[in-house]
């Protein structure tokens, strides 16, 4: 079993990996919010525990980045025990959480349980009425028809489906899909959603990318008409 503890306070980090050593985990260790993204990408870990505050990147930052490609599971410290804090970082695909200062026994029972469950299963493999988005692979069909999206077109659909019935602001869309805010007036996302509603729903008797004018956008199957 291996742990990634992402936490820039040299003493919490030291004191983490010599608990969890203990008890039997590989630990490594990262001490800044680009760092701790690099390693998640590039390893396999079991469990990663994810501090909020971090310099460079936040733990929100490096879990919303790391949910485009990855589901292992999240264990996020947040600095006290903020509901506002928990609810954005659950909301965006964290795990668990524990609020500081905490118990080494705690978060060793967290770490314990969120291994021992392993990423969902349904992150895998999202369906939406006949339409398949295959995580691992990053493949979409249609019924039996594949559709070819590029990585940005994929990542919204993947957004979309994830909070499917759910509408999205065209904010929320934009600070999730590419990163950043845009000015009310850009017109990014509509044109992103135009081409994939394109690719997803042109001829097709059910349609999936609904606009809910004035707030945003959902995925949800509808009949044409
Ligand atoms: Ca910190």
């Amino acid at each position: 079993m291996r742990i990634l503890v992402v936490e820039d306070e040299p003493k919490t980090s030291a004191y983490l990996k010599k608990g969890l050593e203990e008890s039997g985990y590989e630990v490594d260790l990262a001490g800044d919010g680009v760092r701790g993204l690099q390693l998640a990408q590039e390893h396999n870990y079991d469990v990663i525990v994810l501090d909020v505050m971090l310099p460079m990147l936040d733990g929100f930052g490096v879990l919303q980045r790391l949910r485009k490609t990855k589901s292992t599971p999240v264990l996020f410290l947040t600095a006290r025990d903020d509901v506002a804090d928990r609810v954005h970082g659950l909301e965006l695909g964290g795990d668990d959480y524990l609020a500081k200062p905490f118990a080494f026994v705690e978060l060793l029972a967290r770490v314990r349980t969120l291994a021992r469950r392993g990423p969902p299963r349904e992150s895998e493999l999202i369906a939406v009425g006949d339409l398949e988005i295959d995580l691992i692979r990053r493949r979409v069909r249609r019924g039996t028809t594949r559709i070819d999206l590029t990585p940005r077109e994929f990542s919204l659909l993947h957004l979309l489906a994830r909070r499917q019935a759910e509408v999205l602001s065209r904010t929320q869309i934009a600070s999730s899909v590419w990163d950043m805010n845009f000015d009310s007036d850009s017109n990014v996302v509509e044109v992103a959603i135009r081409r994939l509603r394109a690719k997803i729903d042109e001829g097709q008797p059910i349609r999936l990318i609904h606009t809910v004018r004035g707030v945003g956008y959902l995925l949800e199957p509808r009949s044409a008409n």
